[in-house]
């Protein structure tokens, strides 16, 4: 079968779940079969979102291959289980970077180089480029931001383009948005309108339109988008407000948008696609009552901030057969003498990931109720660092232990620098990326937790890591270094065999875990969260 391309725009609003509709999109034609990658399109300008602040964008999510992507990819890989790579994320930056380091090296000789054909070329190319590596029955490309943004416009061009070349091999999909206004009783269709026809402008006719909304829609409504916008009434789908967005790919199947959507492609589409065990996790998920309350340990008061982490949670709780409840706890509130009054109403405890210093300390802090009051830990990344630094201060009897991300000049730089970091000036893109062995020591609880595994790989973004000068005073003084790299010798994972659950990675065992495949870890820390919850 030839590669068949779907496109996902918004309109109206930004934030309406477009990537939760083209994961969801996935699941359903990987369920019927069919070999998919989705990818994400961002018209911002930076190269990637490793320099984003999570204000701006939300969490930075890594691919196993070591490239720093939009939260979308993690939707993606939690709902298909398939792994992204470094061309399923694209942005306006890395586009022109490319097409001027052609410039520059003299391709275009001669030319003025312009946004349409030179730009908009790299874009399409980009979009078939993921095809042209292996065979994909289905390529779906979410465009981010909202018609109208300036920065969107080429991307639309190139759409544009493609559907003519592709013709039956294209498909669009356009998510709006229909509000409700209580004064009036009414659900509106207007912006929906509207927004169609601005795309109708730029030469792009959807096929199908995903109407997000809080309320039902009427068939007369649906009718009535239909009329207006030129599509069938039975590809005006609704999305309307779920309990959990694991509920979208099962709605999305009622409503018909795989079988429609190969109508439209001229596949034939027989029968349901079986969602088997993704409907196994839903009933279990709807069936846990009873709730674990764990704290999240961070300074970024957002949700998405920490998307992976909260998402890997809530498998694990399924999994246990629990609700997970997060809570958020801002590290720079935490002091001493408030610490024991935040933190004890929780089973557990994830002292999340995070750069620089503001709200470390509460960081530390916590690690120390947590390690001193048997409450169970999850150290991630910053968190694990958190936790080291906190033995060496309150343990080994280093007042003065810091990490030299903070503290340049402590002697006891129990956190330090990466040789290979230290010549490195550009920020973007620098890190310690993606996915690295782990080889676990077989007497520890790590290699219990993954099942007996003893080479594991675990995705990282960091610059900084445990220094191994100090690790003999460590394993004597209890915490165990229980995870290392076996070619750099890095220490990936600490432990403490001397309490109920006292657990620090370097890696981000967030990124990996998915629905039908919940992270080891994750697991193991929520079981020991319930067991003392359960006893105490
Ligand atoms: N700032 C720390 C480092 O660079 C931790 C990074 C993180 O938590 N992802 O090593």
């Amino acid at each position: 079968m030839e590669t068949k391309y779907i496109f996902i725009t918004g309109g109206v609003a930004s934030s309406l779940g477009k990537g939760i509709i083209s994961a969801s999109l996935g699941k359903l034609l990987q369920a019927r079969g069919f070999k998919i990658t989705i990818q994400k399109f961002d018209p911002y300008i930076n190269i990637d979102p490793g320099t984003l602040n999570p204000y701006e964008h939300g969490e930075c999510y890594v691919t196993a291959d070591g490239q720093e992507t939009d939260l979308d990819l993690g939707h993606y890989e939690r709902f298909t289980g398939i792994q992204t790579t470094r061309d399923n994320s694209v942005t306006t930056g890395r586009i022109y970077l490319s097409v001027i380091e052609r410039e520059r090296r003299g391709d275009y000789l001669g030319k003025t180089i312009q946004v349409v054909p030179h730009i908009t070329d790299e874009i399409k190319r980009r979009i078939r480029l993921n095809a042209t590596k292996e065979h994909f029955d289905f390529v779906i490309t979410e465009i981010g931001g909202t018609i109208g943004d300036i920065e969107s416009q080429p991307f639309l061009e190139a759409i544009r383009q493609l559907r003519w070349e592709l013709g039956h091999n294209a498909l669009n999909i356009h998510l709006t948005y229909v509000p409700y206004l209580a004064a009036a009783g009414e659900l509106k269709t207007k912006p929906t309108q509207t927004s169609v026809k601005q795309l109708q402008g730029l030469g792009i006719q959807p096929e199908v339109l995903v109407l997000r909304t809080e309320h039902t829609l009427s068939d007369e409504l649906r009718a009535k988008v239909a009329h207006f916008c030129n599509v069938d009434v039975n590809a005006v789908i609704q999305s309307q407000d779920l309990p959990s967005i694991y509920e979208v790919p099962a709605n999305m199947q009622r409503q018909g948008l795989d079988t429609i959507c190969l109508k439209k492609m001229d596949i034939e589409a027989e029968g349901v696609a079986d969602l088997g065990a993704w409907h196994d996790f839903l009933e279990r998920r709807n069936k846990a009552t009873k709730v674990l309350n764990i704290g999240l340990v961070g300074k970024y008061d957002l949700q998405d901030a920490y998307k992976s982490i909260i998402e890997s949670l809530a498998h694990a709780g399924t999994y246990n057969d629990y609700k997970v409840h997060t809570h958020f706890i801002n590290s720079e509130h935490i002091k001493a003498n408030n610490v024991g009054e935040l933190l004890s109403p929780m089973a557990g405890i994830v002292i999340c990931p995070g750069f620089g210093s503001r709200g470390i300390e509460g960081k530390i802090l916590a690690a120390q109720y947590a390690r001193t009051h048997n409450m169970p830990a999850f150290g991630i990344c910053l968190g694990m660092q958190m936790m080291v630094i906190e033995f060496a201060r309150n343990v080994l009897g280093y007042s003065d232990a810091n990490s030299s991300e903070i503290d340049v000049k402590t002697p006891h730089n129990v956190i330090d620098i990466m040789e290979e970091q230290k010549s490195i000036t550009q920020k973007g893109g620098t890190m310690r990326l993606g996915a690295y062995a782990c080889r676990l020591r077989e007497d520890s609880h790590v290699f219990q937790a993954y099942g007996g595994k003893s080479l594991i790989m675990e995705r990282h973004r960091h610059r900084y890591e445990f220094n191994n000068r100090f690790r003999d005073e460590y394993e004597s003084a209890g915490m165990h270094c229980v995870g290392i790299n076996p070619t750099s010798k890095l220490v990936e994972i600490v432990e403490l065999p001397s309490h109920p659950w006292y657990i620090g990675t370097q890696f981000h065992p967030e990124y990996s875990s998915t629905v039908l495949q919940p992270h080891p870890l994750f697991m193991d820390f929520i079981k020991h969260c319930i067991n003392g919850a359960t006893e105490a």
